[in-house]
């Protein structure tokens, strides 16, 4: 009988990509996917650690799946239908989940998530154990093969896995792993699968897309280039060298890219973004903090007056919109350290900013600082904010 396949993302536009691959080698595999959690012989939790209350939606939406299983009747394989914890949670709370939901079967990190299929084929074949992978390494290409797409008009492309920043607060090294890049042809081909199928939009996804410099004749892991060595080493491809290519094909209509780190992005990006017909006129630059003191305990490596002049210069050359992403309560922020965020969402004018409080994160540098700002002061922080940049979105 045909099996069925159903799946629950959480979090960013990474895990919709990831989910969206994932669902297509099930159905490669013959599978369907149904969207009745009743029907499912594989049920699929793609799960987001990046913020305290997305972990909490996915430990309730895994907990209500008992209740799904106690209404069925009882199976021959008493691990079905499978329950798979899959994503940035895998590596954060999959031990612990493991211990409490014994409903559970299946954890696999986000590294891993091509090797769901097989783990959940081994179970359905009648093998008695729960599976857990919390591996960190390099996906496999064909991971990104398959043709399905749940948007037939706009594609996500993965141009890098995880992230080796280490802003303190953000859990996605520890739990998406280090940076890891895919081979810039390999991107291409995808990009034009995607034309193949009629799509025209195309928005290129990495933690931070400035990150990639693929260094030819390594497969990258754990290389890391640094500053000022992109334009010594000739073998290097780097992110713009990516859009100039992606820039040549046609079919495509429109490119947009997130996220732009501000520590390392460049006037280059920006005078080429003005001169591409292809690539949006809009950038996601993520600023998080306007007090140069937050900033350097949240390991940006940027100042408020940087981040500015950045943003100056690309009104000027790409003439384009903002948008960003906030953070508000971080430990030891001060009334002042508050209104030099206030002040640079009142400067910049963003299109978009998507502001949220602050929220511990085990394992991260920040979790060692007390998060002494309190709830209340952080839920009026950021209701003075969401205020204000709605007036400001109104005046775009
Ligand atoms: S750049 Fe910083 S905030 Fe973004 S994913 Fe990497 S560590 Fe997290």
């Amino acid at each position: 009988m045909t099996k069925r396949v159903f799946i629950r993302t959480l979090g960013c536009q990474m895990n919709d990509r990831d989910s969206e691959a994932l669902v297509g080698i099930f159905l490669d595999k013959g599978y369907i996917l149904t969207e009745d959690i009743n029907q499912a012989d594989v049920i699929l939790v793609n799960t987001c650690s990046v913020r305290k209350h997305a972990e909490d939606r996915a430990i309730s939406f895994l907990g209500s799946i008992r209740k799904v299983i106690e209404s069925r009747s009882p199976k021959n394989n008493s691990l079905l239908p499978i329950v798979g914890l899959i994503g940035c949670m895998a590596r954060s709370r999959g031990e612990e989940i493991f211990k409490k939901m014994p409903h559970v079967n299946l954890i696999c990190s986000s590294a891993m998530l091509y090797k769901v299929p097989e783990y959940a084929e081994k179970i359905l074949k009648g093998y008695k154990e729960r599976i857990i992978d919390l591996e960190d390494s390099k996906r496999e290409e064909w991971f990104y093969h398959s043709h399905f797409r749940f948007d037939k008009n706009h594609a996500y492309v993965v141009i890098s896995t995880g992230c080796s920043n280490y802003c303190s607060y953000c859990v996605v090294p520890y739990v998406r792993g280090e940076l890891r890049l895919r081979d810039p042809q390999d991107i291409i081909e995808e990009v034009k699968r995607n034309i193949s199928l009629g799509i025209k939009k195309i928005t290129l996804l990495g933690q931070n897309v400035n990150d990639y410099h693929y260094l030819y004749g390594d497969n990258y892991s754990g290389v890391r280039i640094f500053a000022g060595e992109e334009t010594k080493n000739k073998n290097i491809f780097s992110f713009i060298d990516l859009l100039k290519e992606l820039d040549k094909i046609d079919g495509i209509e429109e490119i947009d890219f997130i996220t732009s780190h501000p520590k390392n992005t460049s006037r280059d990006l920006f005078y080429l973004m003005a001169n591409s017909e292809k690539i949006k006129k809009h950038l996601h630059l993520p600023f998080q903090s306007g007090s140069d003191r937050i900033l350097k305990l949240m390991n940006r490596g940027y100042t408020k007056e940087k981040y500015i002049s950045l943003v100056e210069d690309f009104k000027m050359i790409v003439k384009g919109t903002l948008s960003t992403d906030v953070i508000v309560g971080f430990p030891t922020e001060t009334e002042e350290d508050f209104l030099h965020t206030k002040d640079i969402l009142e400067k910049v004018k963003f299109k978009y900013a998507y502001i949220f409080k602050y929220s511990l994160r085990q394992n991260t540098e920040a979790a060692k600082l007390e998060d002494d700002v309190s709830k209340d002061e952080k839920e009026r922080r950021h209701r003075i904010l969401l205020e204000l940049q709605k007036r400001l979105s109104l005046s775009i």
